[in-house]
């Protein structure tokens, strides 16, 4: 398969793909051209129910595989992802738009969380201690907890299923995923691959749907974890209704991220990675800077630095290499930031590059680079996520002001300072309240190996995803406390 090779969206439940019978959901256009792609099906209660139970019965045999021997299927699910590597990443342009190399990035990331699962074995053992009282021993295992729901945004259609999956598996559950009904056949060549590894039926499953199909699993009394990435409205309801039926829930939310840069800052190398982080993937990466305030004398040279980069940027179809930013995922998305752009001009804030008027070849949702110079404090839009490639440049006088500022946002994913002074960016680290922070980094995502969370608004539930936190997340923690008299011990 080099790209969509059918329309059909189905899904996947013990080891077969099966035809959706609910009724019609969202037309798919290819976001850059416009040309229908096929449409995602709403999703219902009684596919969600034909998946986990499908979960259900293999979890019974799956968890008693040792964790050795269920890491060999990850094994082989990271040499197909790198054969198929320019295969994905087109797929993901053509339905999620972003370039191909943007595309790859993400698999990358995505196949790094494979690597890191891959040493489960060693990740998910306990720990004991001899004679907790004379003769007597307690120990601690994790053991895995049963069918884990997974719920993904249109974002990144590959790498975050994959923040979650291998764990999941590696730790001994089984799964069912419902991807974001945007980015459909993304999810389901992951699906093929995994199936392609040999994994037992049942172990991986997909339902497609929108809210129908979530709300079905956050109720079923088989799920036992819920695991979810999208906008923060949806992560409050995911986490509330979750929670109400007894499941483990952890819910990535939507984002509002600041870069400060102060006036000693390397001016090219901060113009450049605040320009790729503002308007890469057309800023739609819930790590991608919204706001960034210019202390002191950096207000002279960033806002003529940055209005420059914005407008140079080659704006097109992901698949053509030349193209630096591709379009948004919808019209609707691309009316939406439109009309943002527009309420941040009549809020008071100056267009300085204008990308309302880019519209590629006519058919794309394409919005070009965005810069808006000065928006009040008091804007509503300093608030709003708006998940496009605009940039709204503020000015603060001290750092401690620049830092108050993200301290009053709603959000807590990512915040980050450029500056060559070690003090100020101690400092800066140490007392601002996001969950990534980045030291002349423009998007600080943490590798596979550390977590990966915001705070506040942008983050509900404890453990966060990848790394030790999924192994965490993924299992239960049992104690066992034995007493074997010497007596006894000795017949063996
Ligand atoms: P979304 O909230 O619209 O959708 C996320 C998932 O929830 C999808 O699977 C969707 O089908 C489902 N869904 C949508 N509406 C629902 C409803 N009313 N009830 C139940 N389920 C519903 O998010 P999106 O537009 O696909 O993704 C973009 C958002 O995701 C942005 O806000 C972005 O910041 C956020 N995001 C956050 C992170 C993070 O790590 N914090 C990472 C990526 C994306």
């Amino acid at each position: 398969m080099t790209a969509i090779a059918s329309p059909a969206i189905h899904n996947f439940v013990g080891g077969k793909w099966v035809t959706s019978t609910s009724p019609t959901g969202i037309d798919l256009l290819n976001p850059a051209t416009g040309e229908p792609l096929g449409n995602s099906p709403a999703g219902s209660p009684a596919e969600v129910d034909a998946a986990v139970q499908a979960a259900h019965t293999a979890f019974a045999s799956w968890r008693t595989v040792p964790a050795v021997d269920r890491v060999q299927y990850l094994f082989k699910l990271k040499a197909l992802l790198e054969l198929h590597l320019d295969e994905l990443a087109s797929l993901i342009t053509i339905e999620n738009g972003k370039t191909l190399t943007e595309s790859k990035a993400e698999l990358r990331r995505g196949i790094e969380n494979v690597e890191v699962a891959c040493g489960i074995p060693v990740l998910m053992q306990g720990y004991s201690l001899e004679d907790v009282a004379p003769g007597i021993d307690e120990i601690m295992v994790r053991q895995p907890l049963g069918v884990c729901a997974v719920i993904t945004p249109f974002n990144f259609p590959q790498m975050i299923p994959l923040w979650f999956l291998p764990y999941a598996i590696a730790t001994g559950n089984t799964v069912v995923l419902k991807p974001s009904d945007r980015v459909p056949f993304s999810a389901a060549r992951l699906l093929e691959l995994f199936q392609e590894t040999g994994l037992p039926d049942g172990v991986v499953n997909l339902v497609n749907g929108g809210k129908a199909a979530v709300d079905a699993l956050l109720d079923h009394p088989l799920v036992r974890a819920v695991s979810f990435v999208g906008s923060t409205p949806v992560a409050k309801h995911v986490y509330a209704r979750g929670s109400a039926s007894g499941k483990r829930v952890q819910c990535q939310g939507g984002a509002k991220n600041h870069v400060v840069v102060l006036p000693d800052a390397d001016q090219e190398t901060t113009t450049k990675i605040i320009a790729d982080s503002a308007f890469g993937c057309a800023g739609q990466r819930c790590l991608a800077v919204s706001v960034t305030v210019t202390v002191g004398e950096a207000k002279d040279w960033f806002r003529d630095s940055i209005a420059a980069a914005a407008g140079s940027l080659k704006v097109g179809n992901g698949l053509d290499p030349a193209t630096q930013m591709g379009p948004v995922i919808t019209q609707a998305s691309r009316e939406r930031v439109v009309g943002l752009i527009g309420q941040g001009a009549e809020q008071g804030a100056k267009t300085i590059v204008d990308g309302r008027r880019t519209n590629g070849n006519g058919a794309g949702s394409f919005v070009g680079p965005t810069v808006l110079d000065g928006l009040p404090a008091a804007s509503p839009l300093m608030e709003t996520e708006i998940f496009g490639p605009v940039l709204s440049v503020v000015h603060a006088d001290t750092v401690d002001e620049a830092v108050a500022m993200i301290e009053r946002s709603a959000y807590g994913n990512a915040s980050s300072i450029f500056t060559s002074s070690g003090a100020a960016a101690r400092k800066f680290r140490t007392s601002v309240s996001t969950g990534n922070v980045g030291i002349n980094i423009g998007v600080p995502a943490p590798m596979a190996y550390f977590p990966f969370s915001g705070w506040k608004g942008s983050f509900f539930g404890v453990m966060h995803a990848q790394g030790r936190d999924a192994i965490e997340f993924f299992t239960d923690k049992k104690v066992i406390v034995e007493r074997w008299p010497k007596e006894w011990s000795r017949k063996f």
